[in-house]
């Protein structure tokens, strides 16, 4: 699905090289394949020497990094970040990679997920005297890392890191050292490569094979990673990591050709509309698929089928950034302008229509109205999730339940007011099956908050608005 019309986004992608003559050139083109991730704004910082240096701005990737503004960022390490603003709002400030300086040295600080007790935490320290730059949660890692009192960087990180609970893969750079971290729970995708004698980190693996960087590993849950000119160091900072990644990033936020714990998104999402079609078990002539990230599943739902896949809708991919307000009325016209049915293919046709999830369910509605009115008989929503009826506190920018209408309605009702056929939903167990990894609590196990409403981390008072404080299991 289309993430501009869905209302459901991801909040950042990272990338980091260290040792490379050309830095800033491999961040642009990282940082532009992870541009899924984040459309808002888009910034990098270079060590030049012993400076860090900075651009950022809001846009996209193509936008920010002008000829122009290339100029002033040369410098043999670099750290980068897209940004989709929730946490915080948007604006300029917010745009990351922060930038520090102090008489120590500069710290610059990326960011992907989300601190669930930021705002404790910033209430604390501005009770000591801190002062906020930004509205970002991300800038608290830079204050606790100040006032630890450890001098040496791995050390204040260490500490900071001990405080902080939520989702978050952070990429830190000094005049000497690159930090890589991920949260105990390893919620987001974080990988490492080497390319030559550098050594690169990326939200998905995706932007280390378009930099041409070999893969390594991914970084751990609770991992502390140090690279800097005498090579690669990594520590645990702290003992109770249990991995639970993110599970709808096998279904729909990472891009198609990114592996994630060794299983290639592509191939998981295939799978589900496998293990979707066994269980819609539905008579149809055609299947299709939402453009973009609902394709692998319809494919995957065509061939354990039999009934051909087709291109049913188009995805206009010229249609570039609005900068209006997305009201729900405005939405709606937004899935007209993305999405165009394909009459000569769905006329007279019974139609399979594969989604990855189901939000708010004004998409869904708009799409199943459009195929009917392009001439389709029957229109089948099969959904390769299940009901997502949880908020996600964790960097997706679904805070509340009443965004969710499975949160507030059973699939019956909601089949109604799309207007389909039939609905079906893959199940928590097809999933899992699916993608081919276990369910939290294992050894590699997965968050499947949204869908079960069990949490991986304690969930802050903060987190939550008042009215939904009942709501959240903790
Ligand atoms: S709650 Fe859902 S979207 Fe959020 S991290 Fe967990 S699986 Fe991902």
């Amino acid at each position: 699905m289309l993430a501009e019309i869905k209302g459901l986004n991801e909040e950042c992608g990272v990338f980091g090289i260290w040792g490379h003559k050309d830095a800033a050139q491999l961040t642009y083109y990282g940082l532009h394949s992870l541009q899924h991730r984040g459309q808002e704004g888009a910034g990098i910082v270079v060590k030049n020497g012993d400076r860090l240096q900075g651009v950022k701005g809001e846009g996209l990737v193509t936008e920010v990094f002008t000829a122009e503004k290339f100029k002033d960022l040369t410098g043999n390490a670099a750290i980068g970040h897209v940004r989709y603003a929730t946490a915080g709002g948007g604006g300029i400030e917010n745009v990351q990679p922060l930038l520090f300086r102090s008489q120590n040295g500069s710290l610059a600080v990326a960011h992907n997920g989300n601190l669930v007790n930021a705002q404790s935490l910033k209430h604390q320290l501005e009770s000591q005297g801190s002062i906020f730059q930004t509205t970002s949660d991300t800038e608290v890692l830079a204050h606790l890392m100040k006032r630890s009192g450890f001098s040496a960087i791995k050390d204040q990180m260490k500490n900071a890191l001990t405080m902080l609970k939520g989702a978050y893969a952070f990429l830190v750079m000094t005049e000497t050292e690159m930090l890589v971290a991920l949260d105990p729970n390893g919620l987001r995708p974080l990988s490492i490569g080497q390319l030559g004698d550098a050594y690169c980190v990326a939200s998905e693996t995706c932007a280390l094979d378009i930099v041409g960087a070999e893969f390594i590993r991914d970084v751990r849950p609770g991992e502390l990673i140090v690279i800097n000119d005498r090579g690669i160091q990594s520590e645990p900072f702290t003992y109770s990591a249990s991995s639970a990644i993110c599970t709808m990033e096998y279904v729909y936020f990472s891009r198609p050709d990114s592996n994630i714990h060794g299983i290639n998104v592509h191939a998981a999402r295939k799978n589900m509309g496998k293990f979707l079609a066994r269980q819609a078990n539905i008579e149809a002539d055609v299947v299709t698929g939402v453009p973009d990230s609902s394709i692998s599943a319809a494919i995957g739902y065509a061939e354990e089928t039999g009934i051909p896949y087709e291109m049913g809708l188009i995805k206009n991919r010229y249609v570039g950034r609005t900068f209006i307000q997305p009201s729900q009325a405005l939405r709606e016209q937004g899935v007209k302008m993305k999405l165009s049915p394909v009459r000569g293919i769905v006329e007279g046709k019974r139609v399979v229509m594969v989604d990855d999830s189901i939000v708010r369910g004004t998409t869904s509605r708009r799409i199943v109205a459009m195929l009917r009115e392009a001439g389709a008989t029957e229109v089948h929503v099969c959904i390769s999730s299940p009901p997502m009826k949880n908020p996600c506190f964790y960097g997706i920018d679904t805070s509340t339940h009443e965004e969710l209408i499975a949160s507030n309605h059973s699939v019956e009702e909601i089949r109604e007011m799309i207007g389909a056929d039939s609905l079906t939903f893959l199940s928590v167990e097809g999933m899992l099956e699916a993608i081919g990894r276990p369910a939290i609590n294992e050894t590699c196990g997965q968050c499947l908050a949204c869908f079960t409403g069990n949490y991986p981390t304690e969930i802050y008072a903060d987190t939550v608005l008042p009215h939904e404080k009942e709501l959240v299991k903790k």
